[in-house]
């Protein structure tokens, strides 16, 4: 039998990508949805064939519990939704995976992480580029130092964001394109030097927009330091087009993907030929991982605990943009546990 998977949350990543994915998956399925939209529900009962008893809204979501049908639940909720409806996914005995960013504190995720461990059920985070080939051979060929020592790394991610919605909203968003799209230069650099940052230096984008990036930052130069001297430089907007994972090595080679963590066409280049690795469906191998791991009893490789590395990172980031000083990283929130 297939898992089960609810999505809470039908806004534009559950409609254009896990819906999608959830058709292609082997291991697990769509067959729950959770919406705060009634409208919703008849397009998605159609178009996914699923079943009255596994249509919930956020007041009776509680009910999953005792739902045979569903094995995992999906939260791909606004940022600032997630610790909650998190915890109470948890509460209900089912397996829970979270959107990035993991939640808008570091505090958040330890509850997230804490709920989870007492309801005895599995928490992953949905950082589908671990099963991108591409970002896995920038994983490979860093770590294990196949073009010698990266001593450099470039991570740019940004998009010219239209209307923004609950993005532009600090309480529900928790910053701007640092948590949204930067957090994947975070992922990047950390993957692919294969340690954490022992510092970070930051400076916000001066802001030409000032009634639209009122609440959140319209953009961040930031600077991740390493304990060899490696430096990442990486950059976000919410005002131009930014995709870009490079690094650099101390025999003057050099890999690098463009773009990097779109859902599809990514391309990668190094100093000594093309990467070229075939094209996958992020989302389904993702969520297939996650339903092997528990039908296996394994550990996730992207845990809650990889959450809160990344969480604790931004907002290390925003405190070094405030304040203008160099911030060190407590190298006791290491997760890392990349493959
Ligand atoms: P979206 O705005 O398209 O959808 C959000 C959904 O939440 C909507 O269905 C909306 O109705 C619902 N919602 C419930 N309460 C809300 C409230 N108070 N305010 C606003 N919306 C509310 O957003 P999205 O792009 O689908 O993003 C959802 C989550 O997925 C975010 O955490 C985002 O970071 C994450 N995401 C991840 C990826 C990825 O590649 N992994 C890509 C896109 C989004």
């Amino acid at each position: 039998r297939k898992l089960g998977i609810a999505l809470v949350g039908l806004g534009n990543y559950s409609r254009g990508q896990l819906a999608p994915a959830l058709q292609e998956t082997k291991l697990c399925k769509l067959s729950g949805i959770v919406t705060g939209s009634p409208e919703k529900i008849p397009e998605w009962k159609r178009k996914y064939n699923i079943a009255d008893k596994n249509v919930y809204n956020y007041g009776n979501f509680e009910n999953i519990k005792g739902n045979d049908d569903i094995d995992i639940i999906y939260i791909v909720l606004p940022n600032g939704m997630h610790a909650e409806y998190t915890i109470r996914a948890a509460q209900t005995g089912k397996h829970v995976i979270c959107e990035k960013p993991m939640a808008t504190s570091v505090e958040d995720c330890q509850r997230m992480i804490d709920a989870c461990n007492k309801a005895g059920v599995k928490l992953s985070i949905g950082y589908r580029l671990h099963f991108e080939p591409h970002n896995l051979e920038m994983m490979r060929l860093g770590q294990n130092e196949v073009y010698g020592n990266v001593e450099k790394i470039i991570a740019e991610d940004g998009f010219r964001i239209g209307k923004g919605g609950w993005r532009l909203d600090k309480e529900l968003a928790g910053g701007g394109p640092l948590t949204d799209v930067g957090i994947y230069c975070i992922q990047g650099a950390i993957y692919t030097k294969g340690e954490m940052p022992v510092s970070v230096t930051a400076q916000y984008h001066e802001v030409k927009n000032k009634e639209k990036f009122d609440e959140v930052e319209q953009g961040l130069d930031w600077q991740m330091q390493f304990k060899d001297g490696t430096v990442a430089d990486c950059k976000t907007s919410y005002a131009e087009n930014l995709n870009l994972l490079r690094a650099e090595t101390d025999t003057n080679e050099w890999f690098e993907l463009s773009p990097a963590y779109s859902y599809s066409g990514i391309e990668g280049e190094t100093s000594k030929g093309d990467l070229d690795f075939k094209q996958v469906n992020q989302q389904a191998l993702q969520m297939d991982d996650f339903a092997d791991c528990i039908i296996n009893n394994k550990k996730t490789p992207l845990p809650g605990e990889m959450g809160l590395r990344d969480v604790y990172i931004i907002y290390a980031i925003y405190e070094a943009a405030d304040t203008g000083k160099r911030v060190s990283i407590d190298q006791n929130k290491k997760m890392l546990d990349w493959r």
